[in-house]
């Protein structure tokens, strides 16, 4: 049979049917565990009855008025963040792209505020920050760019984790008002940077008058231990962008700034149609409430942890393994060599993972993982992999 999608994604050649927790069910009823959570959003698994209740009673009342009107369920929303975070204020709209487009055009309105006409952003080497035409300039990432130019102006890239590179830059190019960066690299193979390169970064955008913005769209909700993945440094960005995780599943994306960067988006300057609507609002509501209630956050340095340790150990006698690291349950294991096709194989033994960067085998598995689920996960994917590198 013929799609009728446009084949942008290379799809595996399976079809869910129903979720429960960590467990996927195909079309045939076989059982997957999911150890991607649809690429880091069901933080809390599939079918969680708070999240399922949330949407139910929402859509027993209203789904939708527009940003004409007040919306209760947003403006809670906001405050959960505010207080969660340490930010000032939220725009809220429906993916990681648009999250970061808002962040763009605040970096950019700062930049006219202090007289310069073409403000530009450093970005990084190897980062990801979406598919729309600002957010694949922002990219450092050829691929993904290829076929679009012209590519919006305004980007500097310097490598990730280079604190003299974005000084360097700094000093050459007057032009540059904001620091865009991601805690820890996802797509770009969970490139974790030094422990202290956030507090470096703020550092040198405080004495420079330069925004700091954090793209913590898969870092953010709890993946990482924290709350947001700056929470690590002690420190507050001026910009922080959120999607993911946020509605479990329901799309929803937000854009949070304080001080400065929290005055810049007046009315007329933006907007979103669908952007917080009372249904995607109240998912987000329940998620953090459930995130809170279930103490789930805490939990998850010693989850990530333990899956460290046990591959570790799984995998010591193999050599074709060069690194295994993680924060949290952003987990990233190298192997020397492509291992795209295991993604694959390990499909067909009932394991959803993720490969990135050509070798990295990336797991992103729900925040509600069990210790039992953590010894299946690593002595089934240990195997696969001494299977695979023999
Ligand atoms: C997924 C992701 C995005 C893009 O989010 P979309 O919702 O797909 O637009 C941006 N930045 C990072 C770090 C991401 O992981």
């Amino acid at each position: 049979m013929t799609s009728h999608i446009m084949p942008t994604y290379g799809r595996l050649p399976v079809i869910f049917e129903k979720g429960q927790g960590a467990w996927l069910w195909d079309q045939n009823n076989t059982r997957y565990f999911d150890a991607l959570s649809g690429i880091a959003v069901c933080n809390l698994g599939h079918a969680h009855p708070a999240i399922h209740n949330a949407i139910c009673k929402q859509s027993e009342k209203l789904l939708h008025t527009s940003n004409l009107y007040g919306v209760a369920s947003q403006e809670q929303l906001a405050d959960q963040l505010i207080r969660k975070s340490g930010m000032d204020n939220v725009f809220f709209c429906n993916s990681g792209a648009e999250a970061n487009e808002a962040a763009i055009k605040i970096a950019r309105l700062y930049g006219h505020q202090q007289g310069i006409d073409n403000p530009c952003i450093l970005v990084m080497k190897k980062s990801f920050h979406g598919r729309t035409m600002a957010t694949l300039s922002a990219t450092g990432n050829k691929k993904i760019q290829h076929g679009f130019s012209p590519l919006l102006e305004g980007f500097q890239f310097v490598p990730f984790n280079d604190t003299n590179a974005i000084i360097n830059a700094i000093k050459q190019n007057s032009n540059i008002v904001a620091v865009f960066v991601e805690p820890i690299q996802g797509e770009g193979g969970i490139n974790i940077p030094a422990s202290d390169f956030l507090n470096q970064i703020r550092t040198i955008c405080t004495e420079h008058h330069l925004l700091m913005m954090l793209d913590e769209i898969q870092t953010g909700i709890g993946r990482t231990g924290k709350f947001l993945a700056y929470q690590h440094n002690d420190i507050i960005p001026d910009v922080c962008t959120l999607a993911k995780a946020l509605g479990n599943g329901v799309p929803i994306g937000a854009c949070l700034a304080h001080g400065t960067a929290a005055t810049l988006l007046t009315a007329g300057k933006h907007g979103s149609t669908f952007g917080g609507n009372p249904l995607a609002c109240s998912a987000a509501l329940a998620v953090l409430e459930t995130l809170e209630q279930e103490n789930i956050i805490e939990q998850v340095e010693a989850k990530g942890a333990l899956i460290n340790s046990m591959l570790t150990s799984f995998l010591k006698n193999n050599h074709a393994v060069t690194n295994i690291r993680n924060k949290g349950l952003m987990i990233g294991l190298d192997l020397y060599m492509p291992s795209i096709e295991l993604v694959k194989l390990a499909l067909e033994k009932g394991l959803l993972i993720n490969v990135t960067a050509e070798s990295t085998i990336r797991l992103l598995p729900p925040l509600i993982i069990t210790t039992e689920q953590i010894e299946y996960l690593t002595s089934n994917l240990s195997e696969l992999i001494h299977e695979f590198t023999q």
